[in-house]
């Protein structure tokens, strides 16, 4: 008997274990509250097994999929997600914009402190591309710099494509028998990843109890309005703006959406793109057929740039402290709001909380720096009482619209595969 219902449990879908443990999770974190937060270590332990997963899986997939494309082609595919990548991300700053201006969230708020200024400066564009380039590569492995391991794998990848072409039979043998090595290395990974999801109905469960009874009734009063203009945004975004591009190569939003919901559900939990990275790469592959030649580049990159729930975000709450400050801004200042966002977006890493911090610099451009005692530290201080929901929202659109712009290219470039997952049938 026992067996039978072990056996049937093991059976049933994940996908739907990982969602009853969601709502359950949600539930209980409700009706228990406090004592429930007992059990954050089983959700820690799920986001610990997945951070394991995500520099090996990036640096043996990517090395790969370099590897098996044309450099021209790989310079194609980069340039094609980049302007894919910022242009979403733009348009989801408008969005957020035009949903602030409707909501206007912290209207009426009136909130005083004492002024003074302090001010935060952001690398210069310089800076930031020459640090993709690691002067040690193993120590950007060991610190996860996604960017650099990006940059290395893809310079290796195409070193062992080009000798495994060479002359000499003995060099392009070890090639050949170097790339099979991380071929396999790869795959050892995503078979990790499956096991991890096994695992991951108690981690969501852990984990979502834990934000509810944290966090749940906080977010009424005048902090329910921000959360309402993003969730409507990043629906919005999901459906009109996702769904127009993948319509545009007659594919079903449903569909895909369908093929990306395990790394949706994770990145809704876990609130890092770079820790759900494993489980978008392994749901790219099964059930949205994207090619490994494209999204092993593309993925990785998405988690660390593009970010557009963030970026969302960051014009929503930055109207909302205006408002509650009593400095409704300028249609200049909102211009410039999406410029800056989209720039903080790609500054934030995809780790919990990252685009809160990215969200002072966005404030310091428009002119309501963070300063201590300020109105603005305190309105910035509601915020933060409620991130971890809005956390979990932007970061699942992170994740979507790096998929989504990975079977964009995918399919431009020829190779998706709609023979597998959800697009079969
Ligand atoms: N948590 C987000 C992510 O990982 C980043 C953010 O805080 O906005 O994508």
């Amino acid at each position: 008997m026992s067996d039978g219902v072990l056996g049937r449990y093991i059976s049933f879908p994940v996908i739907y274990k990982i969602a009853i443990a969601l709502v359950l999770g949600a539930i209980l974190g409700a009706v228990i509250g406090e004592p429930i937060t007992v059990l954050k270590p089983l959700g820690d332990l799920f986001i610990r097994l997945l951070k394991m997963i995500v520099v090996p899986i990036v640096l043996f997939t990517l090395v790969v999929g370099a590897a098996s494309i044309h450099p021209s082609k790989l310079g194609r595919i980069g340039i094609g997600i980049v302007v894919f990548y910022l242009i979403t991300s733009a348009i989801a700053v408008f969005l957020g914009l035009g949903m602030a201006n409707l909501f206007q969230p912290g209207k009426g708020l009136a909130l005083a402190g004492e002024e003074k200024v302090i001010s935060v400066t952001p690398p210069s564009a310089i800076d930031v591309v020459l640090g993709i380039v690691p002067t040690n590569p193993f120590s950007a492995i060991a610190e996860g710099k996604i960017l650099q391991i990006i940059f290395f794998a893809i310079v290796i990848g195409i070193a062992l494509s080009y000798l495994r072409e060479s002359k000499d039979e003995r060099l392009s043998r070890v090639a050949g028998i170097t790339l099979d090595v991380f071929e396999a290395l790869a795959e050892v990974m995503y078979k990790i990843v499956r096991g991890i999801l096994e695992y991951a109905p108690i981690g969501v469960f852990a984990l979502i109890s834990y934000i509810i009874a944290k966090q749940g009734p906080g977010v009424l009063g005048p902090l329910g309005v921000v959360v309402a203009a993003l969730y409507i945004g990043l629906f919005i975004h999901i459906f009109i703006v996702y769904g127009a591009i993948l319509g545009t190569i007659k594919l079903s939003i449903l569909k895909f959406l369908n093929g990306a919901k395990e790394a949706m559900l994770t990145a809704f939990v876990t609130r890092s793109s770079s820790g759900t990275l494993p489980v978008t790469m392994k749901v790219a592959e099964e059930e949205l057929g994207i090619d490994r030649g494209v999204f092993s580049f593309t993925l990785p990159l998405g988690a660390t740039i593009n970010m557009d729930g963030t970026a969302m975000y960051q014009a929503i709450c930055a109207i909302f402290i205006a408002n509650a400050v009593g400095i409704p801004l300028s249609f200049g200042q909102q211009m410039l709001i999406v410029l800056v966002a989209v720039m903080a977006s790609i500054g934030t890493a995809g780790v919990p909380g990252a685009g809160a911090i990215m969200l002072v610099m966005v404030l310091e451009a428009i002119g309501l720096p963070l300063t201590p005692g300020s109105a603005v530290a305190i309105a910035y201080a509601m915020i933060l009482g409620i991130d971890a929901i809005l956390d979990m929202g932007r970061t699942m659109v992170n994740v979507t619209g790096d998929l989504t712009g990975s079977t964009l290219i995918s399919k431009l470039e020829g190779t998706l595969n709609t023979e597998v997952g959800v697009w079969k049938a």
